[in-house]
């Protein structure tokens, strides 16, 4: 079997092993013997459940930690699905189903392009290869390995069309919540409510300024979920929340945002109520038992496009392409934003169409799967040296 058609199926295979975030044993017990079996010199599985192959180097160039992740998204309603979510099908040179491009096709092309140099020239450096756990809900496996394992470099493998991308914008979720007095509807003059409160408050966001990032854009901020503590009609509500779904530029965390919106809700008080803006933590277990407890924040990632990190994997990857990636950013958040925060150089790269995930429309095109997978092996062996020396 070529290295593409076994990659192929080790996708199909990956893609038959369902695996929502909590749910990752299975396909951490596939992953770990699929490595095991490609001659990896070491495969483990940490405290968080996240699946870790090592590629020795040959000397002693910098490291490199290829990413991605074990969990999906839900597949919805399987009918609404030309071929079966979890069938791993493949059609007329695509393969279909749940992960395809987010992320078990990614993941694929990162385990089969790295095996490429197992049993050939070894890479200059050390090679991780890792996929964590509850990536589509906060992020748990790449908060833990962030803590726990080092890389000189990290190369994320989100789906980027095979294009090179050097980071995103960040998203921080809070909540604004006013405390005022319930009371019978009837009775306006007893009661203070907080949903008046809110409403001066939506007019303020509505005009604010925010900051914008050469390489990032504009950071913005949009009300997402309004819920007060009533379900009745006839009462005035004693407390009201607002959702805020906040999408950062660098520097720009829950504390920074909080300076700045805190004041504005106070400025919105009417007399007898309380304004407060809250960044809620919740504790978050993963299949392998880590317990994590966290606010709703996933940090930017951004280098400039002139990094000597995103130009040299940019010339590493015009071999295998046949000319040099187009860079840009991705539309949402990735993991990359712990690592990068952890103080690691992060770049991103990987096959799939990012249009597709989350759909039931999801699938890879095996030419492009196949390219992911050279683009990875000549990463493995070029990227560290070509980094080290300077570009
Ligand atoms: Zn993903």
């Amino acid at each position: 079997m070529s290295r593409t058609d076994a990659c192929v199926d080790f996708l199909q295979r990956l893609i038959r092993t369902r695996s929502m975030p909590g749910q990752e044993a299975d396909i951490a017990a596939l992953l770990v013997s699929e490595m095991r079996s490609l001659g990896y010199d070491e495969v483990s599985a940490d405290a968080a459940g996240n699946v870790i192959g090592l590629v020795r180097g040959s000397g002693d160039a910098p490291s490199i930690l290829f990413n991605t992740h074990l969990d999906h998204v839900d597949a919805g309603d399987p009918n609404d699905w030309p071929h079966d979510p979890f069938g791993g099908e493949l059609h007329d040179g695509v393969i279909w189903g749940r992960g395809a491009v987010d992320i078990k096709g990614p993941l694929a092309a990162q385990v089969y392009g790295i095996a490429a140099l197992i049993n050939g020239d070894r890479p200059p450096g050390d090679v991780y290869v890792t996929a964590v756990v509850q990536e589509e809900v906060g992020g748990l496996g790449a908060r833990y390995m962030a803590e726990t394992l080092e890389a000189d470099l990290i190369m994320v493998g989100e789906p980027s069309r095979n294009e090179v991308r050097r980071g995103h914008r960040g998203r921080v979720e809070l909540q604004a919540r006013v405390r005022g007095r319930m009371a019978h509807a009837s009775m306006t003059d007893i009661g203070r409510n907080p949903l008046t409160v809110l409403g001066r408050f939506l007019t303020l966001l509505e005009g604010m300024d925010h900051p914008h990032d050469p390489n990032l854009g504009t950071g913005t901020i949009a009300p997402t979920l309004i819920r007060t503590d009533q379900t009745s009609a006839n009462v005035i509500p004693g407390e009201a929340h607002l959702t805020l779904d906040c999408r950062t530029i660098g520097g720009q965390g829950a504390d920074a945002l909080k300076e700045v919106l805190i004041p504005l809700l106070k400025s919105c008080e009417i007399e007898g109520t309380t304004g407060d803006i809250l960044n809620p933590e919740e504790e978050r277990a993963s299949y392998a038992g880590l317990k994590m407890t966290y606010g709703a924040e996933h940090p930017a990632l951004s280098l400039p496009a002139d990094h000597r990190a995103v130009q040299t994997a940019v010339a590493v990857l015009a071999g295998p392409l046949g000319a040099a990636p187009p860079v840009g950013v991705w539309d949402f958040a990735t993991d990359g934003g712990h690592f990068a925060e952890a103080g690691m150089t992060v770049v991103g790269f990987g096959p799939g169409d990012d249009r597709l995930a989350h759909t039931v429309n999801e699938h890879i095109q095996v030419t492009e799967l196949e390219r992911g997978l050279h683009g990875n092996t000549a990463l493995a062996r070029e990227w560290a040296v070509t980094f080290a020396a300077g570009g």
